[in-house]
C-alpha cells in the first residue's frame, strides 16, 4: 500500500455532464477526485495537465450536495438514466473521506432512480454492498484485474487492492445479484500473458461466475513511458523496452502519440487468452479502441453498450481517452 494526501476542494458548476467523445459519447460520467491514490504505473490520467502532483488527490467534497441539487432542480429536463464513475480516477480509493463522498453520491443517484456504473481496482466496503443490495438492477460493475500475481500487483498497481480482495469484490457483488465483468488491461507481454498465469486467472473467474472479460495489452504514451521508466524495477523495464523498441509513435483514438505492442505479439496473446476463456465458457472481447488494427469490440459492460445513444453511421469507437483503469 502507498500513502497519499487528500486535499478537499469545492467543485463549481454542473457535475452531471455528458461525455462528448469516445464510445461513451452521450453518457454522463463523473469523478469523485482529481488524481488517483492508487497510482498505477501505467495510468495515463496521471499525465493529464490538470492532474495534481504525485501523492496528492483532490477530493470534490461537495459532490453529493451538487448532485442532489441538480437532480431535484425543477428546471432540469429529466434525470440521467445512467452515470458512470471513474473515467480518470477510482472512487474506491482507500481513504475515509473519499469513500464517504462516493457513498453519498451513489446513494443520491440510486435513490433518484439513476443506474450507477463503476470500474474499480479498489476494495468495495461492506456499506456499499448493503446499499447496492437495495438496487441490484441499478448497479453495473466492472473489476480491473490482469493477474493474480502478487509481484505484478506490487510493482504495477501499488495502491490498488490486492488481487484476492478484488476477487472478493466479485464474489460479494455476485452474492447480491450483481454480475460483474472483468477488465484485463493492461496485459504485459511475457509477464502476465503466459498460459499458466492466464489459466489460473480465468479458472478463478469462472468459479466466481464471471461471464465476460475485456482484453487489452499495454500501450505507451510518452507520459506512461516515463512513469514506467521511473517506477519499475530494471527487469520489468527491460521487458517493456524490448516490446516497444522498434515500434513507431502512431495516432490512436484521440491520442496523437501512442505506441502499440507489435501486432503479431498481440494477436498471439489475444488468441491464447480467448481460447482459454472459451474453454471455460467465458465471453472475451478485445478492446477495439486500443487495438485499432485488430478486429475487436467494446470493452465497457454489455449493459452499458445497450444504453449508448445512437451512433451516426460510420462513426468510430474511440475510447482511448477514457478509463485509464
Ligand atoms: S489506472 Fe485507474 S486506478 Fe490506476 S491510478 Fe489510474 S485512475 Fe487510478
Amino acid at each position: 500500500m502507498i500513502s497519499f494526501h487528500v486535499i478537499p476542494r469545492e467543485r463549481r458548476g454542473k457535475v452531471l455532464k455528458k461525455t462528448t467523445f469516445g464510445c461513451l459519447k452521450g453518457i454522463y460520467t463523473i469523478n469523485v477526485t482529481n488524481g488517483c491514490g492508487l497510482a498505477c504505473t501505467y495510468c495515463y490520467a496521471r499525465g493529464y495537465s490538470q492532474a495534481p502532483i504525485r501523492g496528492d488527490v483532490e477530493l470534490y467534497r461537495n459532490l453529493p450536495f451538487l448532485l442532489q441539487q441538480e437532480l431535484t432542480n425543477p428546471r432540469r429536463r429529466g434525470n440521467p438514466d445512467l452515470v458512470i464513475f471513474n473515467t480518470a480516477s477510482d472512487c474506491f480509493q482507500p481513504h475515509p473521506a473519499i469513500l464517504d463522498v462516493t457513498f453519498l453520491s451513489m446513494k443520491t443517484l440510486l435513490e433518484k432512480g439513476v443506474t450507477v456504473s463503476f470500474l474499480t481496482k479498489g476494495e468495495i466496503p461492506s456499506r456499499f454492498l448493503q446499499l447496492f443490495r437495495q438496487w441490484p438492477g441499478s448497479v453495473i460493475a466492472q473489476i480491473g484485474l490482469v493477474s493474480l500475481s502478487e509481484r505484478y500487483w506490487r510493482h504495477f498497481e501499488p495502491g490498488a487492492a490486492p488481487p484476492v480482495l478484488r476477487l472478493e469484490n466479485i464474489r460479494s457483488l455476485s452474492s447480491i445479484g450483481i454480475i460483474t465483468e472483468v477488465r484485463m488491461d493492461p496485459i504485459i507481454p511475457f509477464l502476465t500473458d503466459n498460459e499458466g498465469e492466464i489459466e489460473r486467472l480465468i479458472g478463478t473467474l469462472k468459479a466466481l461466475e464471471v461471464k465476460r472479460i475485456s482484453l487489452s495489452y499495454l500501450h505507451l504514451r510518452p507520459g506512461i513511458a516515463k512513469q514506467l521508466e521511473d517506477e519499475l524495477p530494471p527487469l520489468y523495464r527491460d521487458i517493456i523496452h524490448t516490446c516497444f523498441q522498434n515500434q513507431p509513435w502512431v495516432e490512436v483514438g484521440t491520442s496523437t502519440k501512442t505506441k502499440l505492442i507489435p501486432k503479431p505479439l498481440r494477436e498471439r496473446g489475444y488468441k491464447r487468452i480467448k481460447d482459454i476463456a472459451q474453454a471455460y465458457g467465458i465471453d472475451s472481447v478485445i478492446c477495439s479502441c486500443k487495438n485499432p488494427d485488430l478486429k475487436g469490440g467494446i470493452c465497457v459492460p454489455e449493459r452499458i453498450i445497450k444504453r449508448r445513444p445512437f451512433k451516426k453511421e460510420g462513426e468510430k469507437d474511440r475510447q482511448l481517452t477514457l478509463f485509464p483503469c
